[in-house]
């Protein structure tokens, strides 16, 4: 398990017709536009989630709208080109939120979620990993880890669970590779649903010695508003 999440090389004629393809905002569908348009990029409110004192998570903003399109997009539609717009607002989140200024944070390591083998394959790229790429190529700050963090089992698709049947799903799933002790760890997931798996490796982190974690996601389900976390937009 944990093997290399590189993006399978795509055939020369798929990459052909990625010339031919005419991009639109994923919003409202403005022609020529690459990612969201200036519009559409306005109505997006980025979040805060706590989950008690040592860790919250960074949303770009709400599972919806011209967000949830460019993140379907990306995942069903393999337009992965829209990782470089989703990096953007992500980036925008954690500036914001102090993520990038303060020192502690400073030279943090940037892990995805590690995909599950079977569905990995399927697909042949897994979001989390685009994004946590994507971002560590914008922002210099932070150091790409993909493996650091790693499966101990095969997981059942969180999708069809309940609330409580997720928490059950991820527990003692994740380990972490290596000690961290002293370091600052970034989570980087595609959507925060109901905070089961990221709050499962954020604790497989903290195991294995790291001072703080953070996570930071593309979007933020409408799930989290009845879960009794505390939910803060993020202001400029
Ligand atoms: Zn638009």
């Amino acid at each position: 398990m944990g093997g290399s999440f590189a993006v399978k090389e795509r055939p020369w004629w798929e990459r052909w017709l990625d010339y031919l393809y005419v991009p639109s905002c994923p919003g409202c569908g403005l022609v020529g536009q690459y990612g969201l348009c200036a519009e559409c990029a306005g109505e997006i409110k980025p979040l805060k989630i706590s989950f008690g004192a040592s860790f919250a998570v960074y949303a770009a903003g709400w599972y919806s709208g011209a967000l949830k399109n460019a993140l379907l997009r990306c995942k069903k539609a393999e337009q992965t080109y829209l990782t470089y717009d989703l990096v953007r607002h992500m980036l925008s989140v954690a500036v914001y939120g102090g993520l990038c200024s303060e020192p502690d944070w400073k030279g943090s390591i940037c892990v995805p979620i590690p995909p599950d083998p079977k569905r990995y394959r399927k697909r042949g790229f897994h979001c989390p990993d685009l994004l946590a790429r994507e971002l560590c190529r914008q922002f210099l700050g932070w150091h790409y880890q993909p493996k650091l963090l790693q499966l101990t089992r095969s997981l059942k698709s969180q999708k069809l669970l309940s609330r409580y049947e997720r928490f059950l799903n991820v527990q003692g799933a994740y380990q972490v590779v290596r000690e961290i002790r002293g370091e600052s760890i970034l989570l980087i997931d595609d959507v925060i649903t109901t905070g089961a798996t990221l709050i499962e490796a954020a604790r497989a982190m903290f195991r294995a010695g790291a001072v703080r974690v953070a996570a930071l996601t593309a979007v933020a389900s409408a799930h989290l508003e009845r879960s009794g976390f505390t939910i803060e937009e993020i202001t400029n």
